[in-house]
């Protein structure tokens, strides 16, 4: 059976000379919530912006969910629903509107559109806003926004770039809430994030990436046991 993600081999030298991903080689599990731990720079965006066809690779090769990136990309990129890290929406435009231009991108009729944007406002806490032009809402809601236009067109795979950076952390836990139930609906989920408690609250399984390699790719539990090994160790000394 096809993975909801598998990548072999991902290169990525940028016009500059700098190799960004060195080789990468990757799969997740259909279901998984997946962490993608890293510190700045070491890659985590890059591949992110491969796997969701806003960044050229270098070489290798991406699969989702049994479609090849470079032979069947559209079918590839209507598996895959992306929050990026940096608001990319125009904010002079009402939500609903963003939700139901996005759908139709997708080709998602109009009514149709309506319906899953209610739904998804409704659970995200923003259907008062609805009429509320983007530029008007906190920056916890901006986000919320930008989950709700990821899935309209009803994707099989969520990628969050560091969802919850800078956000409150009572905002914080209700958007972990949310992606805890989306998961338990049978999305797959993959986030990138810099908080070891956020991967720890939600991810089943996690990757470390570091200057352009995959250092660690294991479960949750088992890199959890293994730093607790390794303060046990310290503390010995
Ligand atoms: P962060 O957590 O800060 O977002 P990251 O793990 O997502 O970091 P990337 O944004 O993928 O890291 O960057 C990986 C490396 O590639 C960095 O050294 C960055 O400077 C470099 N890089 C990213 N984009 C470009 C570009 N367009 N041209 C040249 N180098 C780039």
């Amino acid at each position: 059976m096809s993975k909801a993600l598998q990548i072999t081999n991902l290169s990525k030298t940028y016009g500059n000379g700098f190799t960004a991903l060195k080789g990468v080689s990757l799969s997740v599990e259909k279901g998984d919530f997946f962490a993608l731990l890293g510190a700045n720079g070491a890659g985590k965006s890059t591949m992110i912006g491969i796997i969701s066809s806003l960044v050229n690779k270098t070489s290798g090769e991406v699969n989702i969910h049994g479609f090849d990136l470079d032979t069947q990309r559209s079918e590839a990129k209507a598996m895959i629903g992306l929050v990026p890290q940096e608001f990319n929406f125009n904010v002079f435009e009402p939500v609903e509107e963003i939700l139901l231009n996005q759908a139709g991108y997708y080709g998602v009729g109009r009514s149709e559109a309506k319906v899953r944007a209610k739904q998804l406002l409704e659970q995200l806490e923003l259907w008062d806003k609805r009429k509320n032009m983007a530029s008007e809402l906190s920056g916890g809601m901006k986000r919320r926004l930008m989950i709700a236009r990821a899935l309209i067109h009803r994707p099989q795979l969520l990628i969050l770039d560091e969802p919850t950076a800078g956000v409150d952390i009572e905002i914080r836990r209700s958007m972990w809430d949310f992606l805890k139930k989306l998961n338990e609906a049978g999305i797959t989920i993959i986030l990138t994030t810099h908080y070891l408690e956020e991967a720890e609250n939600l991810c089943r399984n996690i990757a470390i990436i570091n200057k352009g390699d995959i250092v660690e790719n294991t479960s949750m539990k088992a890199l959890l046991s293994h730093l607790q090994t390794e303060t046990f160790i310290l503390d010995l000394k």
